[in-house]
C-alpha cells in the first residue's frame, strides 16, 4: 500500500542502497508481509511526469510472466516517482558474467538464462495487451532470481525516460550504445525487431562474457570477423570465448554452433533478416532438448 511504501521511503539510506542506473537510485526494502522489494527512486527530472506516465505505469503493473521482474507497485506523489519491484537476490547477468558476483554460470545455465529471457521478451511482444517493445534489452536489465532463473527488468520504461538521462542516446532514439539496433538508429522506426537485435548482443555476451563495446571494439563485429576465419573446431571463437566456459572445446558445449549462429541472425543488419523472439525461444528450446 501507499502508506507502507511511505514508511519504506523514510528508510532510504546508503545502507540499503543496492545500485544506481539510468533513472536514479535503487534501494532494498521489506514490506510488512515480509516480501523483499527493490525500490527505484527516480532522480528529479529523469522521468517524464504527468498523466501519460501514470497510465503507462498502470499498464506495466498488469503485466505478469515468470520471466519478467514484477512491478509490485508504484508511488507518484509530491514530486517523487518510485517504482517497486520484486527483489532479485542474485543481481544482474552482467555482474555474473564479469565475475563480480562470484556466481559461476556454466554453459547449460547460460542456455537456460537465454531461454528464460527470450520467453519474457516473446511474451511482451506477442501476448501482452497491448504489445510492449522493451527498448533497452541488455545484460544489466536481465536479473537472476534465487534459482538463477532469468527475469527481464525495466520493460516499457525507456520511453518514459527523459532525453537527458545518462546512458541513453539522446533525441528520439532510445536505448544503450552497443545494443542499439542500427536500422532503428538510422530510420527511427521502432519495432519488436530492435529488441531482437539487442537480445542477439546479450547472447554474444553469454558466449564471450565481453561487454558489447570493449576498448573501442564492437563485439558484433569482432565475432563476425572471427567466424569468417572459421577454424572448424571452435567456429573461430577460441580467442573470444569466455575463459570460464573455454575449458571444454566449443564442440563439446551442447549446441554451441547453433546458439552462435542464432545470435548472429539476431544481429543481422536488416531487421527483416532477424528471427522473431518466439522463433528464438523455439530455437533455444530445441538446443536444450537435444541434450537429452
Ligand atoms: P539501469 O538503468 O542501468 O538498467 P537500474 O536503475 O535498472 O539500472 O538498476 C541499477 C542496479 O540496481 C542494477 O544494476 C541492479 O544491480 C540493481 N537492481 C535493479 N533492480 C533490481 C531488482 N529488482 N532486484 C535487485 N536488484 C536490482
Amino acid at each position: 500500500s501507499y502508506d507502507e511504501l511511505r514508511k519504506c521511503t523514510n528508510n532510504f539510506s546508503e545502507s540499503n542502497e543496492i545500485g544506481s542506473g539510468g533513472y536514479g537510485k535503487v534501494y532494498r526494502g521489506i514490506l510488512s508481509d515480509g516480501q523483499v522489494i527493490a525500490i527505484k527512486r527516480a532522480q528529479q527530472g529523469s522521468m517524464q511526469g504527468g498523466l501519460e506516465f501514470k497510465t503507462e505505469i498502470e499498464l506495466l503493473s498488469r503485466v505478469h510472466h515468470k520471466n519478467l521482474v514484477g512491478l509490485v507497485g508504484f508511488c507518484f506523489e509530491q514530486g517523487e516517482q518510485m517504482l517497486v519491484y520484486e527483489f532479485m537476490p542474485n543481481g544482474t547477468l552482467r555482474e555474473s558474467l564479469s565475475g563480480k558476483s562470484g556466481i559461476h554460470l556454466d554453459w547449460k545455465r547460460r542456455l537456460r538464462i537465454a531461454l528464460g529471457s527470450a520467453r519474457g521478451l516473446a511474451y511482451l511482444h506477442e501476448l501482452a495487451n497491448p504489445p510492449i517493445i522493451h527498448r533497452d534489452v541488455k545484460s544489466t536489465n536481465i536479473l537472476l532470481d534465487e534459482n538463477l532463473a532469468a527475469k527481464v527488468a525495466d520493460f516499457g520504461l525507456s520511453k518514459l525516460v527523459s532525453d537527458s538521462s545518462k546512458g541513453h542516446v539522446s533525441t528520439q532514439v532510445k536505448g544503450t550504445l552497443g545494443y542499439l539496433d542500427p536500422e532503428y538508429y538510422m530510420t527511427q522506426q521502432l519495432t519488436e525487431k530492435s529488441d531482437v537485435y539487442s537480445f542477439g548482443v546479450v547472447m554474444l555476451e553469454l558466449i564471450t562474457a565481453k561487454q558489447p563495446i570493449e576498448k573501442g571494439k564492437y563485439i558484433v563485429r569482432e565475432v563476425r570477423m572471427a567466424m569468417d576465419k572459421n577454424d572448424e573446431e571452435h567456429y573461430g571463437m577460441r580467442e573470444l570465448m569466455d575463459p570460464a566456459i573455454r575449458n571444454t572445446t566449443a564442440l563439446h558445449l551442447i549446441g554451441f554452433g547453433r546458439f552462435l549462429e542464432l545470435a548472429m541472425q539476431c544481429v543481422e543488419e536488416s531487421a527483416a533478416d532477424r528471427p522473431t523472439m518466439s522463433d528464438v525461444v523455439k530455437a533455444i528450446e530445441i538446443i536444450l532438448q537435444n541434450d537429452g
